[in-house]
This record gives structure tokens, C-alpha cells and sequence, in this order.
């Protein structure tokens, strides 16, 4: 069920869920019982904080201020290939 937003002239305002079909244009206040109209107000679709506005960022801010590079990318050193002592004979590149 939707959330509709309601505002009591004394109380302010107040939200109350209540179905699509039967929506009201005016709720009793919960605190005073008073007749309160309901408000439109924008609908909450912030992409703030999102990993989708993250990454928009991120991609964003690479024009202007691109990842510092210290060295060429390096080959991992690992253990070696081959155990087989001819191997230790051939061309280096
Ligand atoms: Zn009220």
C-alpha cells in the first residue's frame, strides 16, 4: 500500500497508508482528531548514495582528476615454469 502524506492545521503534517483504491482527500489528525487535507508532495527518487550514482561519480571524476600512476604495470614474480636445468640454457628475451 501506497504512504499518503495528510496535514493537520494544528499538528502538521502525517503520513497514513492506505490502498490506491480508496484513497482519501481527507484523514482525521491521530493527535487531535481535526480534519486534515492531503498533501502531494514529490515522489523520493534520489539516486544519492546509490552504487549507481557511485559509480557515475567515480567515472565522472576520472576526466578531471585521472588516477596517479607510479610505474609501469609489473609482471608478478612467480616460481619459475620448468624444473628442467636445459631450460636455463635458452635465449632470454
Ligand atoms: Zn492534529
Amino acid at each position: 500500500m501506497p504512504i499518503y502524506e495528510f496535514s493537520c492545521r494544528r499538528c502538521g503534517r502525517f503520513d497514513a497508508s492506505r490502498p490506491m483504491s480508496s484513497v482519501p482527500d481527507a484523514l482525521d489528525c491521530p493527535t487531535c482528531a481535526q480534519d486534515s487535507p492531503r498533501v502531494i508532495s514529490a515522489v523520493g527518487l534520489s539516486r544519492a548514495g546509490s552504487p549507481a550514482a557511485r559509480t557515475i561519480d567515480a567515472a565522472a571524476r576520472t576526466a578531471s582528476e585521472p588516477p596517479v600512476v607510479t610505474g609501469a604495470p609489473g609482471r608478478p614474480r612467480s616460481a619459475p615454469v620448468t624444473t628442467d636445468p636445459r631450460h636455463r640454457r635458452l635465449p632470454r628475451p
